[in-house]
């Protein structure tokens, strides 16, 4: 059985940093994410990234320069024997009315039609209210974890009763077992 989840990046998947993550080697996992990503992908799961990418408005990085941190994040999940199945980014400010920086659904709906995927239930992990609410709009399944920003918003996620993990790896393993 395939089945879908989508995860932020950024505080996600790898370290965050207020200052932005503007190169491949500022790109460093966060613990176990990689480990998380492969137990995901041995059960089935395919795993899809959606992230919001400001630092291209704001001048800081270069869409080249973000491909090639992606491909290091690739690199690194296949090397751990995970596998992602497509990242979508937003490479807009938050000022520019754009349709796909989360908390606008946009870019899991062009995942859902582009995959031809439905994602109501479809679990959706981030670390800030803004993964949440993207994910609460499309009819998916919220789950915050505490690493990145994850900390400061748990009282919040606690009281919209939105499941709330350490980090991917735990979340990973609780959904493995479900
Ligand atoms: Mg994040
Ligand atoms: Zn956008």
């Amino acid at each position: 059985m395939t089945r879908y989840i989508i995860l932020d990046r950024d505080g996600v998947i790898n370290q965050d940093s207020d200052a932005f993550i503007k190169s491949p080697n500022e790109w460093q996992p966060v613990n176990k994410s990689l480990e998380a990503i492969a137990l995901l992908h041995q059960h089935s799961y395919r795993v899809v990234v959606v992230t919001n990418q400001s630092g291209i408005a704001r001048g800081l990085f270069t869409q080249e320069t973000l491909q090639a941190i992606h491909h290091k994040m690739l690199v690194a999940v296949r090397d751990a024997g995970g596998e992602i199945d497509a990242i979508y980014f937003c490479p807009h400010g938050p000022d520019d009315q754009c349709q796909c920086r989360k908390p606008k659904p946009g870019l899991m709906n062009q995942f859902s039609q582009e995959h031809d995927v439905g994602l109501f239930g479809l679990p959706m992990i981030g670390d800030s209210m803004r993964d949440l609410e993207a994910a609460t709009a499309v009819g998916g399944q919220p789950i915050l974890v505490r690493s990145g920003k994850g900390e400061r918003i748990v009282d919040q996620a606690a009281k919209l009763n939105i499941p709330i993990y350490e980090n991917l790896y735990e979340a990973s393993t609780v959904l493995v077992n479900a």
